[in-house]
C-alpha cells in the first residue's frame, strides 16, 4: 500500500493551477493521499477562499475521490479566532489534520496567533502538516515551528520538506528532531517530499533523506523512522507533474531505501504504515 502524505489540488501563483482530476491522474500508484487546496494557500488574488469555502471544497472533492483525505486549510493571519474551524471540524469528521503554511501567510510559526488551531488540533486529536522551510527563514523555519510545537507536546507537528533549502538546512533540522524525541519536548515528524528534489533536479543518491532514517533509526530513544511520511507534494514542482514522473520517483526511494537498509517493514512503514497510523485511516 502507498499513502502519499502531502498532495495538492487547487491554484497556486508560484506552481500552477490544478484541479482534483489533474492530481488523481498523478496519483494513480497511490492508494491514500492526505490532501489540501491550495485555493487557501497561495492562489491569486481574484480566486483566493477564505478557510470556510476552501475547505468545503476539499471536502467536496474528497467525496468525489474517496482516496483523498483531507487536511483543514487554517488562515489565523486572517482569521479573529478558530471559531470558523471549530465548526468545520465538528461537521465535517473526513478532516484528518490541519494545513499550517506560515511562509505564505507571512505569520512566524512562534506567533501565538495559532494557539487557537493548536488547541483545536489537541481538542480534536488531528496531526498538523507545516510547510517547513529554510532554517533561516523568519516565518517557516523548522526552529520557530518547533518552538510553537513544544508549546503543544501533545499535538503530532509535521515538518513537511524537513527543511527546504540545501543540505545544511536538512542536518539541522535532523537535529531539531532528535531534540524533540530524545528529550520528550515534543512529537515532531516529517514527510521526504523535497529533501532530495531541490531546484527540480533530483538527487538520484537520495543522501540527505537516508541520513534522515538512519538517524532516526539509531536515537537515545530506540528506532524512531515512525516519524518519517512518504510525502511528494504533488502536483507541486515540475518532478510531481506526470505520473511517470511520480512513479520514477517513487521507485528511487524504494530502491534507495531497500538498497542502504534491507529491510523491508521499514520500507512498508515509510510508504504507509507510519501514515495510517498517525492519521489512524
Ligand atoms: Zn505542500
Amino acid at each position: 500500500m502507498i499513502i502519499d502524505s502531502h498532495v495538492h489540488f487547487g491554484n497556486s501563483s508560484d506552481w500552477g493551477n490544478f484541479s482534483p482530476e489533474y492530481l488523481m491522474s498523478i496519483i494513480e500508484d497511490v492508494d491514500y493521499a492526505v490532501c489540501s487546496n491550495l485555493n487557501g494557500i497561495n492562489s491569486p488574488a481574484s480566486l483566493f477562499k477564505d478557510e470556510t469555502e476552501c475547505n468545503l471544497e476539499m471536502s467536496e472533492a474528497a467525496k468525489k475521490y474517496p482516496k483523498l483525505k483531507p487536511l483543514a486549510v487554517c488562515q489565523p493571519n486572517i482569521t479573529e479566532d478558530s471559531s470558523a474551524l471549530r465548526k468545520l471540524l465538528e461537521s465535517y469528521s473526513e478532516f484528518v489534520g490541519l494545513k499550517i503554511h506560515p511562509e505564505y501567510m507571512r505569520l512566524p510559526a512562534d506567533s501565538d496567533k495559532y494557539n487557537k488551531y493548536l488547541g483545536l488540533a489537541r481538542e480534536f486529536k488531528k496531526p498538523c502538516l507545516y510547510h517547513s522551510g529554510h532554517i533561516k527563514s523568519r516565518f517557516s523555519s523548522p526552529v520557530l515551528i518547533y518552538k510553537k510545537a513544544r508549546e503543544f507536546p501533545d499535538v503530532p507537528i509535521i515538518l513537511g520538506h524537513l527543511s527546504t533549502g540545501p543540505r545544511e538546512c536538512h542536518i539541522q533540522a535532523i537535529e531539531l528532531l532528535l531534540d524533540a524525541i530524545e528529550n520528550g519536548r515534543a512529537n515532531l515528524y516529517t514527510d521526504v517530499s523535497w529533501i532530495d528534489f531541490a531546484y527540480e533536479r533530483i538527487n538520484d543518491t537520495m543522501e540527505d533523506t537516508l541520513m534522515l532514517i538512519e538517524r532516526l533509526r539509531k536515537t537515545k530513544k530506540g528506532d524512531q523512522t515512525h516519524r518519517i511520511l512518504w510525502g511528494s507534494d504533488a502536483p507541486v514542482g515540475a518532478f510531481n507533474h506526470t505520473r511517470e514522473s511520480y512513479s520514477k520517483n517513487l521507485d528511487i526511494f524504494r530502491q534507495r531505501v531497500w538498497e542502504r537498509f534491507k529491510d523491508e517493514t521499514l520500507l512498508e512503514n515509510l510508504l504507509s504504515g507510519n501514515a495510517r497510523r498517525l492519521y489512524g485511516f
